[in-house]
């Protein structure tokens, strides 16, 4: 049996401080109904500041309590489904994205999502009409989605350890994502799904859109816990560790550095081999620039671990 969080349960902070929306076990399906990043208040490209007073931005849902999950665990996030809304949203902004300067009033384009003929209502198949000579295929995301911090809330317009507004668009369909869990019960949440987004997000959104994620969440613990370095993303045969800081400088360094000492940990490496193989094997990738910080992930071969008798969780 599956359970489903409605998109009643939403907030703009992801904290331990409120009251988890449901309580699922190790090994469960949920079902997360999501609004869009705008709180589902932008409807009309008429209307780009939107229909609702104290919209909440980034609204996520949840949160989820796994039983069993305690901090120092692992919450294994399998995504099992993304379906989308029947439009998606793209609003430009005056005060932040890299050109701001370009626009001196908020403008909304809305954009109907289509289906080829053979889609049968799976994001693989979407498309949308940018205008009249380019159709643009989608491949729906998670911008935000994250657990509790131990310490104070964190708002969802910012990426952290625990998650949050990452906006990597790898974290889709099939990849498998793994969260800290700094306080019973873990309380996951996520929202802000993107029908598409490319690395970087340089204006300032995706194809913002409202949706359901369907999940299978587990816990991990002990060792196979203890070296993952999350947030942490299998994906397409690859692992990426995914940070994020002030500056992509930063960023890069830390999503490298975590990465390494994976490395070292799951396939029994020293700090040279585990560099080289990195300097030869990973590539390291600007999730988004547009955020309070600034998010990068590193990318590393899943098999040449397994070629060392590492095995994912
Ligand atoms: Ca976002
Ligand atoms: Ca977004």
């Amino acid at each position: 049996m599956s359970l489903t969080i409605t998109k009643d349960h939403v907030s703009g902070i992801l904290t331990k401080d409120a009251a988890p929306a449901a309580v699922c076990r190790g090994g469960d399906t949920v079902i997360f109904e999501t609004r869009d990043c705008y709180d589902d208040a932008v409807v009309s490209e008429e209307r780009p500041l939107g229909d609702k007073e104290n919209a909440i931005e980034n609204p996520a849902t949840g949160s989820l309590y796994v039983e069993g999950a305690e901090p120092g665990d692992v919450l294994k996030v399998e995504i099992l489904k993304i379906r989308l809304r029947e439009w998606g949203v793209m609003r430009s902004s005056t005060v932040c994205g890299v050109f701001r300067e370009d626009f001196t009033e908020r403008t909304a384009r809305i954009f109907p999502i289509r289906n080829s003929s053979d889609a049968g209502g799976d994001a693989a198949g979407q498309y949308i009409q940018f205008d009249d000579k380019l159709t643009i295929s989608l491949v729906p995301m998670i911008g935000v989605v994250g657990t509790a911090p131990a310490g104070d809330g964190i708002t969802t317009d910012t990426p952290a350890s625990h998650g949050g507004n990452m906006d990597c668009h790898k974290i889709g369909e099939g990849s498998v994502l793994y969260l800290p869990v700094n306080v019973a019960g873990g309380l996951l949440s996520m929202g802000d799904l993107h029908a598409l987004m490319g690395d970087g997000e340089v204006l300032i959104c995706g194809l913002e859109i409202g949706g359901e994620v369907t999940v299978r969440v587990s816990v991990v613990k002990g060792r196979q816990a203890g070296i993952l370095p999350t947030p942490f993303l299998s994906c397409g045969g690859r692992v990426m560790t995914i940070q994020s800081a002030k500056t992509l400088d930063e960023a890069g360094d830390m999503a490298a550095k975590a990465m390494k000492e994976f490395v070292k940990a799951a396939a029994g490496k020293d700090n040279f081999e585990a560099g080289m193989l990195m300097s030869l094997l990973s590539d390291m990738v600007v999730c988004q620039v547009v955020d309070p910080l600034k998010t990068v992930r590193v990318e590393f071969p899943l098999n040449v671990l397994e070629t060392y008798g590492y095995r994912l969780p």
